[in-house]
This record gives structure tokens, C-alpha cells and sequence, in this order.
């Protein structure tokens, strides 16, 4: 909300009650923006050159991305009807979460997990149900299946969990899957999943081969591993019933030619995206293993970013990293997470997390047992 004076248009009681939207600080240039989970690689000049030529921005784009649709549904073997593609991931999110929930509707979700979540459900006029995760900021979950009600629409699994790390087992999905009803709509956000390397990680693509949960929609996008989140681009992957619905709620006409263009002209240039994720990977792994080294307690890392359980500290850590120009990403009470940035930021973080863990308490949940 603004802080303008009272006025008389009367807006819903949750919605004014919502915080405004607060995006990871910009870097200044000499700062590393650690914040936002971004790609730290350029566009590859092949995508830039897609997106120059998509030049007849008078016209509409075609509503579907059927280019698009076709490519996908092509490299993940599935029909068209079974890919839908929306401005961001995020945007497909708020569509099934408005197809299936409205008031007293619940919607359940860990926590902590992605910030949207609890939005989306405020938004939807649906309550969420959230549920702690366990030690080692993973999933619980046998406590998620134990707390669907008949009120329950929807249930969301995301791995790697952002902002703590670590995946989903797939032998653990599967058993969740089958423990949940199947009226209820589980959506497997993977908006992390090529940066994945743990074997027993959940694969929803392989998921979905199976026919077996037909109530299980995956969710991708391009904005991480592919570098296009200023262009907001991502998609769907489940059953054409679930993405109608979705597709009912869209607000038309919102996924660019432009954006449609960069994401055929990335999977064109897969193999020289996917090697700069393996750099991404390496640094994680580096930068993961590094911190472990200085003191820290990291959870498993398998996005393009680390969690620090800096708890009550974490403010004033975060303001630490700040200061030595990192902009990194905190979590009032709970902790900070840390972008996989360029190649030289590893080497600062490090640096600057060494004398950071120094100054926490002894016991600190943010310290290892020393
Ligand atoms: C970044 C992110 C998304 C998707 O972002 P878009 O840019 O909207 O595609 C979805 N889920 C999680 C957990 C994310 O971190």
C-alpha cells in the first residue's frame, strides 16, 4: 500500500493488509547482487538476436506460445495439450492456485519455502496451511500428507526448496503422491531443476511419464537456469484438464513474441546454456563446501543459491556482506540466502562469511559443532 491518506475505495481487507512487493536491492557497479536467484551470465548473442528480430511488436503475440508449446512438448516427449507456458512460472502458480481455490479453500505448502506461496493464496482468497520443515531445511513430507483436510485444493512441493536448498527424494514423492487424494492438485515447482545433480533428487518429467499421478503438475522456467527472468517466460507440464483451467484464468495475451522468441532460440542453444550451469554448479558446490569449511551449518544446495541458518542474526548479517558489497537476500529471524553470482564473487562471499560466523554466538544454529 501507499502511504497516501485514507480514502474511501474500499480494497479487501487481506489485499491492504499485504506488504508491497519488495525486490533484492540493485547493485551498485561495483557490488555483486547476490539476492534474487538471478543467472549472472550475459544473453547469448544467438538470444539476443531472437528477441532483436521479433520487431512487429504492433501485433499481438499468438496467445498459446504454440511455437513454443510444440518445442516443448517435442523435448519433453508429451503432446501440446500437455504444455502450457506463462509470463514467469510464477504467474502459472497464481493461475491454478485462482483454477482450484477460493475461499475456505487451504492450500498447503512448507515452510519456510518460496515467498510467493502465501501471496498467491491470499490473493486466490484461499488459506494457507503450512508445514515446518524438518531438521536440515527439508520437506516434511509425511507431516503435508497428514495435514490434507476435504477442504484441502491444492499442495505445493518445491525442489530444491528456495530459499533453504535441498531437494525433494523422488521415492518420497512418489509416496506422497499416492498418500494425498486424488481430487487434490499437487504442483512440483522445479524452478531449479537443471541446476540439480543429486541422483535420488524428485524428477518431475519422469513423474509425469509415468500416468500414474495424473493430479501432479510440473513447473519450469527459463528465468534461472536459461537467464531469461527479465523476460518472464515459463511452463507447465500435466494433464490438458488441470492446464485448461489454468489457462482459463490467464490474463490474456501476457507471454511476449519477444519472450516466446528467447526461450525457442535458448533451447536451440541448450548444450552452451547448460554448460554455463554446470559452471554455476561448480561454483555452488565450491562456495557450499567453503562455508561448511569456515564454521557454517549449510543445508543441502541444489538450486544456484546457499541458505545460512542465521536466525535472529540475520539482518545484521545480512548488512555485513552488504556492506562489503554482496547484496544477498535475508529472511528476518531465519536466514540469509546467497545467490551463485560471477566466478570472482565466490571468493568474497567466502571471505567475508569467514569473519562473519566468528562473531555468532557460540550454539549459534547458523555454526557447526566446532
Ligand atoms: C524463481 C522461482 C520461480 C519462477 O520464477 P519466474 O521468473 O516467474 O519463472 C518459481 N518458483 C520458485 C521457487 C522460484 O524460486
Amino acid at each position: 500500500m501507499t502511504d497516501a491518506p485514507d480514502i474511501p475505495v474500499r480494497v479487501r481487507p487481506e489485499i491492504a493488509a499485504l506488504p508491497a512487493y519488495r525486490q533484492g536491492r540493485q547493485a551498485g557497479a561495483e557490488a555483486f547482487k547476490l539476492s534474487s536467484n538471478e543467472n549472472p551470465y550475459t544473453p547469448l548473442p544467438g538470444v539476443q538476436e531472437a528477441v532483436a528480430a521479433a520487431v512487429e511488436f504492433n501485433r499481438y503475440p499468438d496467445a498459446t506460445a504454440t511455437a513454443l508449446r510444440e518445442r516443448l512438448a517435442a523435448r519433453f516427449d508429451r503432446t501440446v495439450d500437455e504444455v502450457h507456458v506463462g509470463a514467469g512460472s510464477v504467474s502459472i502458480l497464481a493461475q491454478l492456485v485462482q483454477a482450484v481455490s477460493g475461499p475456505g479453500d487451504e492450500i498447503i505448502y512448507a515452510w519456510r519455502s518460496f515467498e510467493a506461496y502465501p501471496w498467491l493464496a491470499v490473493v486466490a482468497g484461499a488459506t494457507s496451511v503450512t508445514v515446518p520443515l524438518t531438521d536440515g531445511a527439508r520437506h516434511d513430507l509425511d507431516a503435508m500428507a497428514a495435514a490434507v483436510t476435504p477442504r484441502t485444493r491444492a499442495v505445493i512441493v518445491c525442489s530444491p526448496n528456495n530459499p533453504t536448498g535441498p531437494v525433494v527424494r523422488h521415492d518420497d514423492f512418489d509416496a506422497f503422491v499416492r498418500a494425498v487424494p486424488s481430487d487434490v492438485l499437487v504442483i512440483l515447482d522445479e524452478a531449479y531443476a537443471e541446476f540439480v545433480t543429486d541422483p535420488d533428487a524428485v524428477d518431475g518429467l519422469r513423474v509425469l511419464g509415468g500416468e500414474e499421478f495424473p493430479n501432479v503438475v510440473v513447473l519450469r522456467t527459463f528465468s534461472k537456469a536459461f537467464g531469461l527472468a527479465g523476460l518472464r517466460v515459463g511452463y507447465a507440464i500435466g494433464h490438458p484438464r488441470i492446464l485448461d483451467a489454468a489457462r482459463s484464468t490467464t490474463i490474456p495475451l501476457s507471454v511476449t513474441a519477444a519472450a516466446e522468441a528467447a526461450a525457442l532460440a535458448s533451447l536451440d542453444a541448450e548444450d552452451e546454456l547448460l554448460a554455463r550451469v554446470r559452471e554455476i554448479v561448480d561454483r555452488r558446490d565450491r562456495l557450499a563446501d567453503g562455508l561448511r569449511e569456515a564454521g557454517w551449518e549449510v543445508p543441502q544446495a541444489q538450486g544456484n543459491f546457499v541458505w545460512l541458518p542465521t536466525g535472529a542474526e540475520s539482518l545484521a548479517v545480512a548488512a555485513a556482506f552488504d556492506a562489503a558489497g554482496l547484496i544477498v537476500r535475508p529472511f528476518d529471524g531465519d536466514g540469509i540466502r546467497i545467490s551463485v553470482g560471477e566466478h570472482e564473487s565466490v571468493a568474497k562471499v567466502l571471505e567475508i562469511a569467514a569473519s562473519v560466523v566468528r562473531d555468532l554466538p557460540t550454539g549459534h544454529s547458523g555454526r557447526r559443532i566446532a
